[in-house]
């Protein structure tokens, strides 16, 4: 649980903590004094169109009014400010940079009914080790897609405070990009536009054949280890249906509370005895019909790949197999899954449905947003936006460090 934060505390966390040169060292120090910054001071508000003339003032700025949240924005020509707010000055560039938020992976119908792809019950800024792998997965595939398909070379990652990361690519080049320009690797990137996701990995236009490649080395891959058959097999969080209602609810915590104590990784068979002996209810009907829905989705995604020509144990072989197999690539696929067409198209849609990386459109396009400075107080959870670059393949947010562990 998260100590309060108060403003002292912040406050003390810019003036004995914030590393201003690392921060600096980030922009460009001749134009500082033309960006935008923007911060929620007070209780809650946003202000932006701020400037200053130098670092040393936007830190004291920041002590001053122990800001919540503080964020960088783009260069203008002239310095933004409420008189001249940036929409009436000339923009000059800004950082090409990208987000990703885990709650980008969830989606929900119009009965407001969880259609999202993480598939260990985890829905909007809750995540758990399971889920926080598809940031993982993300970041590693834009690191290596903007560095070996664009020629990048200098990405700095940082963990947003709260559910997501952000990779500033500093190469000089990319800070002049326009709309258009930014828009157009981004498209190269997401070519999955529709909102249902039905786009296949055959899809992909030949001229993106590196982007295709990669993402039989990694997607596949996580989707093959992680999402498939291994989330049903053994869900994280087994999930139980209402009959009577309809509602779904964490196994775990339903049992749990039943009986008393805290219960972890039953099997299905005992999940299903304790929902007998201890005649559980359905906690928001009082219905006593209660079903394993994850078992339930287990049987069904194994009659799927039935009609596909796949066994269950052949499919457990997969799984096992690909844990042995360094350096996954398209061919070690094309070896792996069995030459059956539909099971093929029916996978190719399957990857890039629930592993692919979902990037915030808005954040890359928009080249006068403003985004969370590198190294600032996250102001719901106290956390520092570190620099993650060494480790994005591994990193957790509970390692970063909260503004409080430093008093
Ligand atoms: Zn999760
Ligand atoms: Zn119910």
């Amino acid at each position: 649980m998260m100590k309060k934060l108060k403003p002292e505390t912040i406050s003390k966390y810019y003036e004995d903590h914030f590393p201003l040169q690392r921060f600096t060292s980030l922009i460009d120090k001749t134009d500082f004094h033309n960006r935008e910054f923007g911060f929620v001071v007070g209780e809650d508000r946003f202000v932006r169109n701020i400037s200053f003339h130098k670092p040393k003032d936007m830190l004291d700025f920041m002590i001053k009014n122990s800001v919540k949240h503080a964020y960088v924005g783009a260069v203008y020509e002239t310095p933004p400010s409420k008189e001249f707010p940036i929409q009436k000055i000339k923009w000059k560039y800004r950082e090409f940079i990208f987000d990703i938020d885990i709650d980008e992976y969830d989606a929900y119908n119009e009965d407001g009914e969880y259609v999202g792809v993480r598939t260990c019950g985890c829905k909007g800024d809750i995540f758990c080790k399971d889920c926080w792998s598809l940031v993982q997965d993300a970041a590693v595939f834009i690191d290596k897609t903007m560095k070996e398909d664009f020629g990048f070379k200098n990405i700095i990652w940082f963990y947003s405070g709260r559910r997501g990361v952000h990779a500033w690519i500093l190469d000089e080049i990319t800070r002049d990009f326009d709309q258009p320009q930014r828009l157009a690797i981004l498209d190269y990137l997401t070519f999955v536009h529709d909102k249902k996701r039905t786009q296949s990995i055959e899809e992909i236009p030949n001229e993106a054949k590196p982007l295709r490649n990669r993402i039989y080395a990694l997607v596949a891959k996580s989707y093959l280890e992680k999402s498939f058959l291994p989330s049903l097999l053994n869900p994280v969080n087994p999930l139980l249906q209402c009959k009577k209602c309809n509602s779904k609810m964490k196994a775990y915590e339903i049992i749990s509370e039943a009986i008393g104590k805290e219960v972890k990784g039953m099997s299905f068979d005992k999940i299903e005895s304790s929902l007998k002996e201890y005649q559980i209810k359905c906690p928001y009907c009082h219905g006593e019909d209660l079903e394993n829905y994850s078992r339930n989705e287990l049987e069904e995604e194994l009659n799927k790949l039935n009609e596909f020509g796949l066994t269950e144990n052949k499919a457990k072989k997969i799984l096992r197999r690909i844990k042995e197999i360094d350096n996954f690539d398209h061919n070690q696929y094309n070896i792996l899954v069995p030459e059956n067409t539909k099971l093929r198209k029916y996978f190719s849609n399957q990857i890039l449905l629930y592993r692919y990386p979902r990037i915030d459109r808005k954040v890359t396009m928009d080249t006068r947003r403003v985004s969370r400075m590198p190294f600032s107080v996250h102001g719901k959870t106290g956390q520092i936006a570190i620099d993650i670059t060494k480790n994005i393949r591994d990193f957790y947010p509970d390692s970063a460090p909260q503004v409080q562990d430093y008093f």
